[in-house]
């Protein structure tokens, strides 16, 4: 496999004498080095992008449309290997990859296809005394921050609508998974997209160079994924030049699961919800609410497919659960399970990191939980379930809403009247009623309170990028 290390600057693609080891997580060992872009390469991208921005802002919308078709075809011919890159530096096993590969690249089919759609408004003031003529115009250089758990989907969720709204963009990918961002680029390169209309900067560490790129006056918007500490840092970074944020941050989703929920679904969609990406995901499910009357039987159920699960490297036939990103993470995680094992809770499956290698976690479930348990407030990010017990409808929602997050919830019940209610009780920005997945290019993805700000895919990822401009006409 070709692996892209330089830094892609005004489209080339720049060495550097500085470099970032990227590590496989099965083994711990380096698989790769990346071009460590200093300050000044960082600034030089932004440049590059505000140098390119007039021309592409105004070319027409049918051709950035067709660059994007490009890409995303180019993208398809090339999930198996951009999987193979997310297994080497993420860990996740191939199946997930697979998944985050085909789902990344439908970003710039749907994107494609929405380029071509940005609409103003044409009417008469209720006044009469004019005419109002609202453009949505292309902002400028988009600055793209984006994490490690879906190294290809977080950049294609925001590279694609930026340049069908006719921005132009720096991304600043993670520094543990750079590799697939990189390989991004070069697609969109074959795709015919000019130079500087995408750059792609790996400094590190990432805080004064992102500084620096906020501070520049080009830089019209910043698009970041990560966590929610993170994204306080940028939001109050952002505030001198009151520059537009859009944020999607962490998560601290609840799985509601309601006496009279199919057991089988409720279990099939809560190991989808808990475990892709081994739990790595700002939708997994964080929080088990599960009712007394069919709380027994799904832990039992539950906890018999989590023990069940395959734990091995990413590309090993068969492997189900793949190690952690990296050695911090594990050691995060198992600090986590121990110190609420200390506080008279259940361990049903799991609780250790099994005896091989690499930066492994055991599938793990919980009961017995208490609704105050310091691991309720927690975004775990891994494999590891939580389980509550509730009584009546009512309390539940109140214990979900408990949270100063609010990505995602999933409700499990066979009354869609009450899962209806439920899904409008919740504060969330994204409800899965009977489903363990909801993400979906043609469909906004975002969360309320500290989860963050904007909506990605869907009819609104565009409108991120765009500016409204009013004009007021006579004539
Ligand atoms: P993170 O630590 O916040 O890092 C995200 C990105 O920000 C990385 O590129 C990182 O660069 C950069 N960064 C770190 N510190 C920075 C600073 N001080 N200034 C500017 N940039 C900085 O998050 P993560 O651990 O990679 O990702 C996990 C988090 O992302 C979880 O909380 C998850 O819920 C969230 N997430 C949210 C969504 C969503 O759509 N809502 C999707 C996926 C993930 P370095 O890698 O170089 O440190």
């Amino acid at each position: 496999m070709e692996l892209f290390t330089d830094s892609f600057i005004a489209g080339e693609w720049c060495p550097a004498s500085d470099h970032l080891a990227v590590l496989d997580p099965a083994t711990g060992a380096e698989f790769a080095s990346v071009a460590r872009a200093g300050i000044a390469d960082c600034l030089d991208a932004v440049e590059a992008a505000a140098k390119a921005f007039s021309a592409w802002s105004t070319t027409p919308a049918r051709e950035r449309s067709e660059v994007l078709r490009r890409a995303f075809e180019l993208m398809r011919a090339d999930i198996d290997t951009i999987a193979e890159l997310i297994v080497r530096e993420n860990g996740k096993v191939l199946a997930d990859a697979r998944a985050e590969a085909a789902y990344a690249t439908e970003f710039f089919r749907w994107f494609s296809e929405e380029a071509v759609r940005i609409n103003g408004e044409y009417r008469t003031a209720p006044a009469g005394d004019k005419q109002i003529v609202v453009a949505r115009e292309p902002m400028g250089v988009a600055l793209l921050v984006t994490p490690w758990n879906f190294p290809a989907a977080m950049a294609t969720r925001k590279i694609a609508p930026a340049l069908a709204a006719g921005c132009t963009v720096v991304v600043k990918p993670a520094s543990e998974t750079p590799l697939t961002a990189l390989r991004i680029a070069h697609l969109l390169e074959r795709a015919g997209v000019p130079a500087g209309v995408v750059n792609v900067v790996v400094p590190s560490p990432a805080g004064e160079a992102v500084a620096a790129m906020m501070a520049h006056s080009a830089v019209q918007t910043l698009s970041f994924t990560g966590s929610t500490e993170v994204g306080e840092i940028l939001l109050a970074q952002a505030a001198p030049r009151i520059l537009r944020c859009s944020l999607e941050l962490g998560g601290n989703a609840p799985f509601v699961v309601y006496d009279d929920a199919d057991l089988d679904a409720a279990v099939a969609g809560a190991m989808v919800a808990k475990m892709r990406n081994g739990g790595a995901a700002c939708t997994a499910a964080n929080r088990f609410y599960v009712q007394s009357g069919i709380v027994a039987a799904f832990t039992e159920r539950f906890a018999a497919a989590m023990s069940a699960l395959r734990l091995d490297e990413g590309t090993a036939p068969g492997a189900e659960l793949g190690p952690m990103v990296s050695a911090a993470e594990r050691d995060r995680v198992a600090g986590l399970v121990d110190a609420t094992l200390g506080n008279g809770v259940r361990l049903v499956t799991g609780g250790e990191p099994p005896a091989r290698p690499g930066y492994y976690y055991a599938a793990t479930v919980l009961d017995r939980v208490s609704p105050s348990d310091p691991i309720l407030a927690t975004e775990i990010f891994g494999p590891v379930a939580p389980i509550v017990e509730f009584g009546s409808d009512n309390e539940v929602i109140d214990m979900c809403n408990d949270t100063d997050r609010g990505l995602i919830s999933y409700v499990y019940t066979r009354d869609v009247g009450k899962g209806m209610r439920t899904a409008h009780a919740l504060q969330a920005g994204m409800v899965a009623l009977n489903r363990g997945i909801v993400s979906d290019p043609a469909a906004p993805f975002g969360g309320v309170k500290k989860s963050g700000i904007g909506r990605e895919g869907g009819f609104d990822g565009v409108g991120e990028f765009l500016e409204t401009k009013y004009i007021a006409v006579q004539w």
